[in-house]
């Protein structure tokens, strides 16, 4: 078993920048990658705000950027994932091994209920990996698909889950935005600042956006809404061409010509493997004592030190685990947010282990 001061799980922008602070600062951190290693900009293919790279970067080179930046320091990469994990005392244990009989694909493809089980049947039946004094949850969130035919092929080819970032790539074309909720008002506002041809789909008849957000889009001349509408195929050989409309009241259908098609319906933080073990707000986000909502506010207050500032404002429902990046972020999901938020469970963790 390998023993480490601090286990990071999980490799976007908030895992890696967090294993570079902890590397330089001795802690000797082990990353464990997950499946998808380098996380959500592994999808993306120009990544243009980022500050520093005025010429924009590509995603997966970026993070390989990272990647490599973190080993350089003397932080270990494991290209493998947590299957089981006990936090319910320090040194926490992990288990990166899957059973026997479990192939990376089962994995991969397993529901809640199926990932608990290859947990329990891990931590059963084979000695722990990585025994860990401290522990940073980063394993970031998935933006939900549609699940029609096509979308995955032509992501990051004309199909986006983030209009903040692809934006201005569409300017003067024709785009259009799936959700009610106030991520597609953000993105339909977003992309009207570049294009006048901005559709909203949303599949009822009114939005569920806050009234503001609503406002402001159904005010804006540059965006069109089609009400109880729905994809149900994206289509295109190379980069997205047509998609298929469909009503979702009747039985009308129509292909219509796009050259974006931006999904904001919604995303699902990646917390299963955590279980029961640590708090998650009423989004399904892990709790800090910096998360952006009532969860967060009341673990803030709790945590006053005698000069009434935030102790350990990363530090989750559990002490010596923290946590950083979209798992925790409900509102921003951007890169550089994740790698700030990276940066600053790696220094909480520091200080925490001095402390202990
Ligand atoms: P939400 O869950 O609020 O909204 C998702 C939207 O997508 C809903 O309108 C839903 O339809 C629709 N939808 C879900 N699944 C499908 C599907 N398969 N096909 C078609 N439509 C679908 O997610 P958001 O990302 O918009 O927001 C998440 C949270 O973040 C919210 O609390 C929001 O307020 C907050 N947020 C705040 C922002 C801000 O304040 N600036 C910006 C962005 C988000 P239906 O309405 O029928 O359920």
């Amino acid at each position: 078993m390998q023993h480490t001061k601090l286990a990071i799980i999980g490799s976007g922008p908030a895992g890696y920048t967090a294993a570079i602070y902890a590397s330089r600062a001795q802690l000797n951190p082990i990353v464990i990658t997950g499946m998808e290693s380098g996380g959500q900009l592994m999808y993306t293919t120009e990544l243009e705000n980022f500050p520093g790279f005025p010429d924009g970067v590509i995603g997966p080179k970026f993070m390989f950027g990272m990647r490599t930046q973190a080993a350089k320091f003397g932080t270990t990469i494991l290209d493998e994932s947590v299957v089981a994990l006990d936090m319910t005392q320090a040194p926490f244990k992990l288990w990166t091994k899957l059973p026997s009989g479990i192939t990376p694909d089962q994995f991969k493809r397993a529901s809640a209920e199926e990932l608990a089980e290859i947990a329990r049947t891990a931590q059963s039946s084979q000695p722990a990996d990585i025994e860990a004094e401290s522990i940073i949850l980063s394993t970031g969130a998935t933006s939900i698909m549609l699940g029609v035919e096509g979308e995955m092929g032509l992501l990051g080819k004309g199909v986006s889950t983030c209009a903040v970032c692809d934006a201005a790539f569409f300017r003067q074309k024709k785009v259009y935005v799936v959700g009610g909720g106030d991520s597609a008002m953000e993105d339909a506002l977003a992309l009207a600042k570049f294009t006048d041809q901005v559709t909203i789909l949303h599949r009822r008849d009114s939005f569920k956006a806050s009234k503001i957000m609503q406002e402001r889009v159904l005010a804006n001349p540059h965006i069109q809404v089609r009400w109880n509408s729905q994809v149900t195929q994206v289509i295109g050989a190379e980069r997205l061409e047509k998609i298929e409309i469909s009503s979702t009241v009747n039985d009308d259908k129509e292909v219509v010509t796009a050259d974006g098609l931006f999904l904001a319906v919604g995303h699902r933080p990646t917390t299963a493997m955590f279980g029961k073990q640590v708090e998650l707000d009423a989004h399904g986000y892990i709790v800090t004592r910096m998360s952006l909502s009532a969860a967060g506010l009341k673990a803030a207050t709790q945590s006053l030190d005698n000069k009434q500032l935030i102790a350990f404002p990363t530090m989750t429902s559990i002490e010596g685990v923290f946590a950083a990046g979209d798992v925790v972020d409900v509102r921003y999901k951007q890169a550089i947010t994740a790698a700030g938020m990276g940066c600053q469970a790696a220094l909480d963790a520091e200080r925490w282990l001095a402390d202990q």
